[in-house]
């Protein structure tokens, strides 16, 4: 049992002390948000948006006096501000967390990475872990070396989908090992907050906690680091896709067209912050029965191809509903680990092989496509 409890760490902190004010920060109310489990600690510091970028000193040494700690294992700070009420999307740009100090510096994000790839869709379940999931494990089948971030950072999804639980270790306790399984590395806010803990982040800081994640995380040398995003299309997704150096994203979409409103959202979104779109797949695209193999369109079918033309965007192919997605998903085994010889298994490597080379191309490299191995 680890000794470090809410109360030592806010002990700690009533120490570091915001030179403006002369007060700490604990008695200034400017800490918020403070988690302690088994020795890995999460805060954030509040502070006035317009000087965000003079207040990381403040964070660094706040972050500093708690690794100090006997036992502590990690620390996670982040800066926050009060969100500005009524802010428009495009607000993104001036809001707090556009001030955030290590907003313009993408370099310091995971250097051995090659691409990073959002996959995210305009609202919630459509199923964009799952594919997220698959694609990355699908990359991975082609000889890509794959990581994937779950930056839905409300509802994290991949301890469960990559089969994973545990904590993540760190040697100096500052960068954190990734998890691991399929050989495709892991990292999630899951692993660091219990299951059932509310997540109560708002925007700012769920934009500093995925630079975070990709700063301090040892993700190593990768060719493509899938990030699931949280789901939507406000401040928070747009200030993170605009934050983090996105070679591109895939946009998870329904047949519903509903869902494909959203879709275009999400396009605008990316379009907006200037990073590619690399595709719109249609999840839940049909429904295949399991008895028969007789696929029946339950939505208006191909729905997301005509949006994908009529925006000159490319559409990377149909998944269909079908229980055993939902079941290996779930179930920590998604398909195209668990039935690599499926059909649908085989879906999820096309779409992934036309991303990679998608990728490719655009890099410009031509470089061969990657070898196929088949399991
Ligand atoms: P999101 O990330 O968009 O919120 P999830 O990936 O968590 O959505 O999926 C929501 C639910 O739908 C999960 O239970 C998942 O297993 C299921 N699901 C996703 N895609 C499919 C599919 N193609 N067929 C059947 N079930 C699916």
């Amino acid at each position: 049992m680890s000794k470090v409890t809410e109360e030592t760490v806010r002990q700690v902190l009533s120490k570091v002390v915001e030179p403006n004010s002369r007060q700490d920060i604990v008695s200034a109310g400017m800490l918020s948000g403070l988690a302690v489990r088994d020795g890995h600690v999460t805060f954030a510091v509040e502070v006035d948006p317009k000087r965000g970028s003079e207040m990381e000193p403040l964070r660094k040494a706040a972050e500093k006096a708690v690794e100090a700690m006997p036992d502590v294992l990690s620390v996670t700070a982040v800066l926050t501000a009060q969100r500005q009420a009524g802010a428009n999307p495009d607000g993104a740009t001036r809001g707090p967390a556009a001030e955030s100090p290590q907003g313009a510096q993408k370099g310091g994000m995971a250097p051995g990475v090659k691409y990073i790839v959002a996959v995210a869709s305009g609202k919630g379940g459509v199923g964009k872990s799952t594919s997220a999931t698959n694609l990355a494990l699908a990359l991975s089948t082609l000889g890509v070396r794959v990581g994937i971030l779950d930056a839905d950072i409300y509802g994290p999804s991949q301890p469960r989908m990559m089969g994973i639980s545990g904590r993540p270790s760190s040697t100096d306790g500052k960068i954190l090992k990734p998890m691991e399984n399929y050989g495709v590395k892991c990292m999630s806010m899951g692993f660091l907050v219990a299951e059932d803990t509310p997540m109560i982040w708002r925007g700012p800081m769920v934009q500093s906690a995925l630079q975070q994640m990709l700063r301090d995380v040892a993700w190593g040398e990768l060719d493509v680091l899938i990030v699931d995003m949280p789901p939507g299309t406000g401040d928070a997704q747009l200030t993170m896709a605009q934050q983090v150096p996105l070679a591109g994203a895939v946009i998870i979409s329904t047949p519903q067209d509903i869902a494909l409103l959203d879709a275009k959202k999400g396009l605008n979104m990316f379009r907006k912050v200037d990073v590619p779109v690399l595709g719109i797949v249609e999840n839940m695209s049909y429904f295949c029965c399991p008895n028969c193999g007789h696929q029946s369109h339950i939505f208006s079918h191909g729905g997301a191809r005509k949006e994908a033309e009529k925006f000159g965007i490319d559409f990377l192919g149909e998944i269909p509903l079908d229980i055993e997605i939902r079941e290996t998903s779930d179930g920590g085994q998604p398909i195209v680990v668990s039935r690599p010889d499926s059909p649908h298994a085989s879906v999820y490597r096309d779409i992934a092989s036309a991303i990679w080379s998608k990728l490719e191309a655009r890099e410009g490299r031509g470089r061969a496509a990657p070898r196929i191995v088949m399991q």
